[in-house]
């Protein structure tokens, strides 16, 4: 909402008096630096029209253009993953290796995947690798392994791609894409794999603001993906003891002011398998949709993650609870 202001209004009465009344107002400025009027945040309160009209120094209130209007309209939607829903109440559970490391371990864990309760099979053939001296996934040819394992088990995979030049070869395969943190503002990648029309899982960069997060989304959504699910996955803190900060306050915001579709990957954030299950819970708490989480039939020979990786029966566990849970009321 826009509101424009009378020639002799007061700006910083006018603040006052909005956020009295629970509206967070960004003063926007003219061509020559004038203050012109105030954004009302989409954050902010519902207020009555008349209300604001009150407030001595408005002038008027229009709709301002909306920032992103394809994100709107899914909004409060489930996103279609296979023949998964995500979004419509109950969650879903996104679960398998860091990476696929052969055809027989993708097969067992899908197996220990299902068996807990996962509907979505995870797992990388393209690694984003900090080093590249570490294992940088075992490429294209995985991607008919993932598919055959998931199909066993009735199961969708989502796969992340990092090149635009491989867009086309994930699509064939997997049924969600997945955008790492380390992409989130490449937009020519953004653009590629939004033209291929599919569903798209949006990590947060870590260091992203939650406003750069939504508009990555937007791109998607722009280029033609059928839909955006957003995963907060941990941003830069200060103390290295949790990893990546998981941010539950914009997994809450995502959901109950946007109306959008979540899930929290607590393994990237926490980067150790004990907490991974207090962290699922309060994913679950604070409104997320479902789970992503990194599991191995054996994390001790893990080419990648080993250390958060769950053990199956941790898996196991996460999957009894998500069954007997109740999503919150927002
Ligand atoms: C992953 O999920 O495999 C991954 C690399 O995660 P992120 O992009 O969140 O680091
Ligand atoms: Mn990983």
């Amino acid at each position: 909402m826009w509101i424009s202001l009378t020639p002799e209004a007061d700006l910083k009465h006018v603040k006052e008096r909005l956020q009295d009344l629970g509206l967070w107002a960004r003063p926007c400025s003219g061509s020559t630096g004038e203050v012109t009027g105030l954004l009302i945040k989409k954050d902010s309160r519902a207020v009555p029209r008349e209300v604001i009209l009150d407030i001595p120094g408005v002038a008027d209130l229009a709709q301002a253009s909306p920032k992103h209007p394809k994100l709107d309209a899914q909004a409060h939607k489930p996103v279609l993953v296979g023949h998964i829903e995500v979004g419509n109440g109950a969650p879903v559970l996104m679960a398998g290796p860091c990476s696929v490391e052969s055809e027989a371990q993708i097969h067992e864990a899908a197996e220990m995947a299902a068996s807990a309760g996962a509907t979505v099979l995870r797992g990388g053939v393209f690694k984003p690798r900090t080093s590249p001296y570490a294992f940088t996934g075992v490429g294209r040819k995985g991607l008919p392994w993932m598919r055959a394992a998931a199909d066993k088990h009735k199961m969708a995979v989502v796969t992340e791609v990092m090149s635009e030049g491989d867009v086309d070869a994930v699509a064939e395969y997997a049924d969600l894409f997945q955008v790492g943190s380390r992409n989130m503002q490449n937009y020519a990648l953004l653009k590629a794999i939004g033209r291929a029309g599919k569903p798209v899982l949006l990590k947060r960069s870590m260091s992203a603001f939650f406003e750069d997060w939504l508009l990555a989304g937007e791109h998607l959504l722009h280029a033609g993906a059928s839909g955006v699910i957003f995963c907060e996955r941990g941003v830069r803190g200060f103390d290295p003891n949790t990893r990546n900060l998981l941010d539950l306050a914009a997994v809450a915001l995502l959901k109950s002011v946007y109306g959008q579709p979540v899930v929290v990957d607590p393994s990237h954030s926490v980067g150790r398998r004990d907490l991974v299950h207090p962290m699922s819970r309060a994913a679950l708490a604070a409104g997320a949709d479902g789970l992503m989480v990194e599991a191995h039939p054996n994390p001790s020979v893990a080419l990648s993650d080993g250390p958060q990786s769950l053990h199956p029966k941790e898996l196991v566990a996460i999957g009894q609870e998500m069954t007997r849970w109740h999503a919150p009321v927002v």
